[in-house]
């Protein structure tokens, strides 16, 4: 079954390289550039894995992704940062939010990939157990 990642950013090129890159990897996408729909959206859709902007309109994304970790639906859902920032300090607190990892934007694909890839089949052994 095709993993489906959400991604919830604001700035089309960044949307559509994400897009871009995991569709071409056979991954299905869905997408906000909506920070207040995408608790929601992560509800509805039930991603294997979630990439988040931190740099969103009216929202930061480090609220949504702790929102996200206190809903029991959600705790377990992977979710990878993506930031502007990239000062020592911001690693900390962007990481202390409770997601599992952060990459710092311009991206460079492969450590994106790899990066998703190792988050998104995090649990594929258990289910596979089930
Ligand atoms: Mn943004």
């Amino acid at each position: 079954m095709p993993k489906k990642v959400l991604i919830v950013e604001d700035n089309d090129l960044n949307l559509k390289l994400f897009r871009d890159l995991l569709e071409a990897h056979d991954i299905n996408v869905v997408e906000t550039r909506e920070g207040k729909l995408a608790v929601e959206t992560a509800l509805r859709e039930a991603p294997d894995l979630i990439i988040m902007d931190i740099q969103l309109p009216g929202v930061s994304g480090l609220d949504i992704i702790r929102e996200m970790k206190a809903v029991p639906q959600l705790v377990n859902t992977p979710i990878i940062a993506v930031t502007a920032f990239a000062m020592r300090d911001d690693e900390e607190n962007i990481l202390s939010s409770g997601c599992e990892a952060y990459i710092a934007k311009p991206i460079s694909i492969g450590p994106f990939l790899n990066t998703i890839e190792k988050y998104i089949n995090k649990d594929a052994p258990q289910k596979a157990a089930q």
